[in-house]
Formats: C-alpha cells, structure tokens, sequence
C-alpha cells in the first residue's frame, strides 16, 4: 500500500526556535508518531530530517506547528523532499554553523507556572530558590554573551552544574533538556542583601530580610533580569516622596509591581488586551486608567503603569512579605541608564538606596522594562525593551546587512539581516555619556552576535549633523552611509511593520522635534511617498519662531511666546488670567527680533504652547509632560466645538484661546477645543491630499499621536470615510524609539534601485 511506504522530508524553520526547548520538542512528537531522523540547530533556525509514513509525516508536520512550546515564535516552514537515509530512531545532532547566524535570539521571558510550582514547593529542591528556570522561562537576551546560544556563552559559565543539574540538562524527557541557564541552590549563584557594611548571605535570608526592608518603608535596590530596580511600598507616600527626591525625579510617574491579576484590577481598569499583555511573556509595564489615587506615584496623571512579578525573585520578595504594589523604577538617577553591573550598582545605588539585593548572576547587557498602551483594542509600544528585544520585527526586501542607528533622543538601534529587521532595546537619550557608551556596546553587540564586519554595512542615521548617532554613524568605515529625514522614517517605520513595502501613502509624522531635510526644526509633517520611492513634503504646520534654542522644549512659556509673536496684538499677559513667569517676556522680545530663534514647524511644540495659556507655565520636569496634562484636562470633559486652525495657520487658533480665556471659559473646554482643532485641520488636510494624490492609505506616526484624545479623534473622523485605510504603530513605538525602523526600511528601499 502506498501510505506504508517510508517517505522523508527536510523541514527548515524559522523564527524564535533556539534557547526555548524546540529541539527536545521535536524529539518528543517524532518520537510519539514513530517518526526517525534527526534535528539540530543551523545558523538560521532549526533542521529536521524526518522519515516515516505519509500519514505520520503529515501529523508530525502538523504538531510541530499547533503544539510548539510557549516560547517558540514558528516564522516560516519550508518542507522539501529528500531521499530516505533509513536513521535509527530520532536525535538531536549539533549544531551547524556554516554560512552566518541569522537565527533569532530569544527575548527574556517571565518564570512559568512549572516552575514556580516547583519553587513554592517544600519537598523540591529548587524550594524558593530565585533562579529557577526551564526551557520555556527565564533569561535569554540578557545573558547571551554570543551565538549559538550555550551555557558557555552566557553569563551562567561561571557556574558549573551539580549532579543533579546536569542529568535533567542531558535528559531529553526532561523540562530542563538543554536549558543553558539551568541551575539549583547546590550548583548556582544566590542573592545577598548588603545593607551599610552589613552583608545578609543565604538567598533565602536575603531576600526575607528585603522584604522586610521594605515593609518598614526602606527603598531597596533590587537586581532584576536587565538591570536594578529601586523598589518602595507604594502606600507609603512618606518613602515614595524620598524615592523622587533621592532619584532626582519630580513628577514622572512610577511603575508598579503588583502581587497577581487581582491586584492589577484594584488599581486599575483592565480591558481582555490589558490583561492579555500584563500576562504574556515579556511581561511589560502596562498602561492603564487608574481606579485609585496613589499621587505620589503619579502625579497629575489618570493612567497607571502596573507590571505582574515576572522573575521567581519578585515571586519571593511578595512571598516572603514584601508589602504590595511595589513602586519598580530602573535603578539609576533621573536621565542616566540602568544600572545592572553589581559594581556600577553598589558603587551608583548606594546614595540612593537603604540596601542592596545583589544577585550573583551577571547581566550581560542592561534591558529595562518595556512600557506598552492600548489604543483601539490594539497594543500601543511606547519603550521595547525586556521581553521583545531582540525580536525581529519586520520584514524587509532588501538581503543586505544594514545598520540603522536611530534618533538621539529614546534611542535604539537596528540591524537589518537577510531581511529582518531585529530592534535593539530602547537605550534612552544619547545626550548622556553613560547612554552614548550603552549605545556604543549594544552596536558591536548586535555585530557580533550577527557575525557582521563593519565594511559590509550599510549605516543608516538621521540628517541632524549634530546628533551622536549621526557622528557615529559617519566614522564607522561602513561600506554606504545612507541620511534618512526624521519625519520620512517615522512614516517608513509604520509601513514597514504593516509589511507595506510599495504602497504609496499619505503619512502624518507629528512629534517634538525633527531635523527637516530643508535645515529647520521639523514636526508636523504631512508627507507623500512610499518606502521603495521614498517621501516629499506637502504641508506642514505653519512655522514658528521658537525662542531660545532647547530651552524652548523644556519651557512650555518659550515656546508659546514664539507662536504668539507672530499674532498681530496679544493682551497684557503679566495680568490675570494669565500669570506667565518673566521668561515669558524674555522671549518674547526675542521672537520679535528674531534673535536666537529657529523657524520650527513642531506639533509638540504647539501643544506645549497651549498648555502654557491654558496654565501649564513651569518648566516640565519630563518629556511630554505639558502636552499630556493638556491631553487630561481635555479628557475630563465632554468633546467641544473646534476651534479654527485652517491648514494648521496656529494665529486663528491662539486668537481664540486668548478670547475664551478672557472670558473665562473653563480650560477643560478650551482644552477639548483646542484638541478638536487639531484632529479636523488634519483630517481636513489627509483627505485634502489623499483626493489630490489619489491615494488610499494614511500612515501616522510620531510621538505626539501617544496623546490617546487626539489619535483617537482622527482615527474616528477617518474611519467614517471608507475608502480610506488608517495605519497606526502597534509593536514598535510611534515615538523616536522606532525611527531605526523607518531608517531601514528606507534604506533598504533604496539598495534595490
Ligand atoms: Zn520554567
Ligand atoms: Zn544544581
Ligand atoms: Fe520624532
């Protein structure tokens, strides 16, 4: 019978399917459907030979698709017909390593529910202990020191494995089958806890004695997968005010830690996709309304950033009673990167922290938490870093290595191999030398690990000749130097994750500050184009005289003095309702003389400038931070008429925010109006294009389109016009830390000219 007869195929995969168990995987289904071969690891993904019936071949081939462990991300299945080689029975072979590696690293990912049973139980010898880890959790990127992904590689290769250890790591029914980072309290690092000049050892008294740190209102330093946190019970108004002042940070709100979903749910709304995101296994930081009021965790602000425990320590920490939630900020003063070397640490923590819980375990590279929103049912990325770094994020045409270093400002970086793009974790402001070396590194990191040489790249940066990224970019002896528009790469950044790579689209780039190929400042852009043609401009918001150079993004006053210079007569703004500081008047006088001024078309800017004549007239303690309370307020109450802003002139808009001001009309509605002005100028303006360039799909993007109220607005008037498509960012951020995206996708546009 012809179903009898052996056949054999060659199946190549791709994706994330080295370090999370899918080799053993696979032994076990060929095993169970009496399947001979061999599978091993290759530079690209994973091999199988695999020999048997037509019928068990087929069930093989559908298993390893349905039933692939939770970590495995399966991109592509090639099968091929091959001749029989008649195996006996099924076996891992090693490793391949050939042409280059394109195979994908993990992210890190969050300790299962296998294991941590294992760790809450008494009679298992992994009882409590805070490194527990499978094949299917625990570290990955942050302690891969180099492909192929081995113990020898990672930051485990300091710790030889126990009897024990090492007989689950070669068993291949086992959990533990070839989990690099497998290890016990016999054979593996601990924590301690170094408190003054007293040092706690046994991880489980250090950890108990953390926890109880923080009960009596103590910060502590904790070490977490990508670097240090400094954690504090978040009740305690008293220890979060000493955490702000300690760290330097004023206003930014925190992220929490809560014990478990329940938790989650007190302290904020959740919706299913909320939920689905604080529970996957990258474990972000999730952005949610609030539903209790915790001000000095987050001041001024209706939205909380709440994160479930996702290493066993922080597990332990509420176990052996750690007060909950727990405030979780990256371990650092305000601005500098996160501390996550345990010198730098006892060294830079020790100001800022009553203690120190040190675990032993290095940390390759420092990987801080990601923080995702949901807009539209949708995830939104506002920082990707833990649990999706270094992922692959698009696709790409072009096969050429590419390395695309980002903005300046929330940086990351990109590498471009065989056509997917792998984003590194957000690295934050290159204006910090700490962050410039991080930057540094995580470049030769990816080269590295991607076994590419510097001549045979293509190097993306951005136009502004003043950037580090641009400067570095330019002295690396790279094969090509490709300058990419800011604006031109946020909009490439959404169609590249759309995987539109010829469409030709309307895009709107909205952000704070952009280089513009014309020299000026840039960010409120609407522009034409398509990543294989690339973009031209066809309007902008009108240009502003902004005051006083960087100072005019940190003092919302500046930069409204520079808009209102060009009103024909402004009313006397040193009387009520107005209180504006004497910067104000600086400025003003500047603007008019155009002295130290720059012509800026900056939608963040605007919003900035609103804010300030709607009462915001301090200097803003973080970024976006004026534009976000204008957003609340506006939020607060219902939508109101909008006012004119006809193709974004900004004089007709000011004149009557200053009148309804006089008048005193509340600024929650002025607010509102004022956000309603911008949604219907710019869907004015997108259809007004979309009609004359007979185009069919709006890309946005930038960071202003994070305030929730305006994106929402838009995206409401547009979809009632059907013969429009709207694309938005979803896995990448909308904000500069996904312009490395943009910049390969463009450059890769232009290799194939
Ligand atoms: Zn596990
Ligand atoms: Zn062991
Ligand atoms: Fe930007």
């Amino acid at each position: 019978m012809i179903s009898d007869r052996t056949i054999a195929r060659q199946i190549s995969i791709r994706g994330v399917v080295q370090g999370v168990g899918f080799r053993p995987f696979v032994v076990r289904i060929a095993r169970d459907h009496g399947i001979a071969g061999w599978v091993m690891n290759d530079e690209a993904g994973v091999v199988i030979h695999a020999e048997g019936t037509a019928s068990s071949v087929a069930t093989f081939l559908r298993h390893l698709q349905e039933l692939s462990p939770p970590a495995a991300q399966i991109e592509s299945m090639d099968v091929h017909d091959v001749s029989t080689a008649s195996p006996l029975g099924f076996r891992i072979i090693s490793s391949r390593r050939a042409a280059r590696p394109t195979a994908r690293i993990s992210a890190d990912l969050a300790v299962c529910d296998h294991c941590l049973r294992e760790m809450h139980d008494p009679t298992n010898r992994r009882y409590r202990y805070p490194y527990i880890n499978c094949s299917d959790c625990g570290p990955r990127f942050s302690i891969i020191r180099q492909l192929p992904y081995d113990r020898s590689e990672t930051t485990m290769s300091g710790w030889g494995m126990c009897e024990l250890c090492q007989q689950e790591y070669d068993d291949i029914f086992n959990r533990r089958y070839h989990a690099q980072a497998t290890a016990c309290s016999c054979c593996g690092p601990g924590f301690r806890l170094i408190e003054a000049s007293q040092v706690v050892t046994g991880s489980e008294s250090a950890i108990g004695h953390a926890a109880k740190l923080l009960s009596l209102g103590k910060i502590v330093a904790v070490k977490g997968l990508g670097g240090y946190h400094l954690a504090c019970d978040a009740r305690n108004e008293t220890v979060v005010r000493t955490l702000r002042e300690r760290k330097f940070r004023k206003e930014r709100p925190f992220a929490l830690l809560v014990r478990d979903l329940a938790e989650a749910r007190e302290f904020v709304s959740l919706t299913p996709l909320h939920e689905e995101l604080l529970l996957s296994s990258a474990r972000p930081i999730v952005l949610a309304v609030a539903r209790r009021e915790l001000p000095e965790v987050s001041p001024e602000n209706p939205f909380l950033g709440i994160m479930l425990p996702y290493t066993p320590l922080h597990h332990l920490l509420v176990q052996l009673g750690s007060p909950t939630p727990l405030v979780m900020t990256s371990g650092n003063r305000s601005q500098e990167p996160i501390a996550y070397r345990d010198d730098q640490a006892l060294e830079s923590l020790s100001g800022l922290a009553d203690a120190v819980l040190l675990g032993e375990r290095p940390i390759a590279r420092p990987v801080d938490d990601s923080v995702v929103a949901v807009r539209k049912d949708r995830p939104f990325m506002i920082r990707r870093a833990r649990g999706y770094a270094p992922a692959a994020v698009c696709q790409i045409p072009s096969q050429a290595p590419i390395l695309a270093v980002g903005s300046d400002l929330k940086n990351s970086v990109a590498l471009a191999v065989a056509g997917r793009v792998v984003v590194s974790q957000s690295l934050g402001d290159l204006s910090d030398c700490e962050t410039q070396n991080t930057f540094d590194s995580t470049v030769r990191d990816l080269l590295r690990i991607y076994d590419l040489r510097v001549n045979e790249l293509t190097v993306v940066h951005d136009l502004h000749p003043e950037y580090f990224s641009t400067r570095f970019a330019l002295q690396l002896p790279a094969r090509r130097h490709i300058g990419v528009q800011h604006h031109h790469a946020h909009i490439a950044s959404v169609l590249a994750e759309h995987d539109l790579c010829r469409e030709s689209v309307v895009g709107v780039a909205f952000d704070g500050t952009g280089y513009g190929a014309d020299g000026r400042i840039w960010g409120g852009e609407f522009l034409v184009g398509s990543l294989s043609l690339g973009f031209e401009r066809q309007h902008s918001l009108r240009p502003a005289r902004l005051p006083g150079g960087d100072a005019a993004a940190r003092f919302p006053v500046q930069a409204a003095a520079g808009f209102l210079a060009d009103l024909e007569s402004l009313p006397d703004f040193t009387r009520p309702p107005w209180s504006l500081p004497a910067r104000f008047q600086g400025a003003l006088q500047l603007a008019r003389k155009n002295v130290r001024c720059f012509v800026a078309t900056s939608m963040g800017r605007l919003f900035d400038a609103v804010a300030a004549l709607t009462g915001f007239v301090r200097e803003q303690s973080y970024e976006g931070q004026a534009a976000s309370w204008l957003e609340f307020r506006a939020s607060s109450c219902s939508p109101q008429d909008p006012y004119p802003f006809p193709e974004h002139d900004f004089r007709p808009l000011f004149m009557a925010i200053i009148a309804d001001r006089q008048r005193g009309r509340p600024v929650a509605e002025i607010a509102a109006a004022f956000h309603a002005a911008v949604a219907v100028a710019t869907v004015e303006s997108i259809r007004m294009i979309s009609r004359r360039r007979q185009l069919r799909t709006v890309a946005l993007s930038g960071g202003v389109f994070q305030n929730a109220l305006l994106l929402n607005l838009i995206l409401d008037a547009l979809a009632e016009d059907p013969g429009l498509r709207v694309i938005v960012n979803q896995h990448i951020p909308a904000n500069d830390g996904g312009i490395c995206v943009g910049q390969a996708a463009l450059a890769s546009g232009s290799e194939r000219l």
